[in-house]
């Protein structure tokens, strides 16, 4: 248990493929994977949540719970956070699970990943800096470091979330997220079952006021789809088309 995010990357890096950092643990306790070293994070005061000028900012041990009562979080983006999250597994797990565990891990399921993508996040890490959450997508990631928080650009922008899934609270099929601020859209597609992508021929399709249903054509036929055990590329890339317009046109109802 470091007391120092120096302290906690030195464990980590002396190690990195056998020493891991615990977030929640929800995930990490599914696998069978040796674990020499287990680096808890929990005396790092990693918890808050502040508002900045110009920033939302989360600390990497913030429970989920926290985006969907939290007022700092409700209070922004349509409560797009909430929304994205409310729907994973139940409240006692939510209440475990952390937005760093999530971002960190870069699922391709990710509800979480999705709605920050469409909300421009950045990433902090102890060693290797702030970076855009998309390139921490695209990078090899972060391996040996800790991730310290997530900042949130609070330039409110409104916000909509929407995804499909077999139950109530399975994993998603396909999650989307689109943020508006006048012009300025933005269009994330998650669960592909890839990681979530922005697509900028959707958001152009918005920002040229080309209309919804063009949008949700644009990131249909743009993004690559594939198939899983919960639905095959073909009706991902349909239901892209579908929740990207239905997520678009609430948010062209409610700007004009
Ligand atoms: C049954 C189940 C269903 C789920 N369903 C969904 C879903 O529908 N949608 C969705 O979006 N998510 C879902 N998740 C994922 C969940 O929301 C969390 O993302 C996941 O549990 C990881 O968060 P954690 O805090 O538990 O991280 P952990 O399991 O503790 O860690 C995950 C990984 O991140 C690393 N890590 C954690 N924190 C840090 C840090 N600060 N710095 C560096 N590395 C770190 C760990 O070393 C590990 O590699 C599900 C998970 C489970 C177990």
């Amino acid at each position: 248990m470091p007391t120092s995010l120096e302290e906690a990357c030195q464990l980590l890096s002396s190690d990195p493929r056998n020493h891991v950092a615990l977030g929640g643990c929800c995930w990490l306790r599914l696998g069978s994977r040796r674990i020499r070293k287990a680096v808890d994070l929990s005396r790092l005061g990693l918890d808050y949540i502040r508002e900045e000028e110009g920033w939302l900012v989360l600390g990497a041990s913030v429970p989920l719970r926290q985006m969907e009562i939290h007022p700092a979080v409700t209070g922004r983006f349509d409560g797009l956070l909430g929304r994205a999250v409310s729907s994973i597994v139940g409240v006692q797990f939510r209440n475990l699970a952390t937005v760093g565990g999530s971002v960190y891990a870069r699922f391709g399921f990710s509800d979480v990943i999705t709605a920050l993508l469409a909300l421009d996040a950045r990433v902090v890490f102890h060693r290797a800096g702030e970076m855009s959450l998309e390139a921490f997508l695209s990078s090899d990631g972060c391996p040996g470091d800790v991730l310290v928080e997530i900042r949130i650009p609070d330039d409110g922008r409104r916000a909509a979330y929407e995804s499909v899934r077999r139950s109530s609270t399975d994993f998603p099929v396909l999650a989307v997220a689109v943020s508006r601020q006048g012009d300025d859209w933005r269009v994330s597609v998650g669960a592909r079952p890839y990681a979530a992508q922005r697509s900028s021929e959707a958001e152009a399709c918005l920002a040229q006021r080309r209309g919804a249903q063009a949008a949700g054509e644009a990131a249909a036929a743009q993004l690559r789809f594939g198939s899983n055990l919960r639905g095959s590329e073909e009706y991902r890339r349909r239901m892209a088309e579908v929740l990207v317009r239905r997520a678009a046109q609430q948010l062209e109802e409610e700007q004009g």
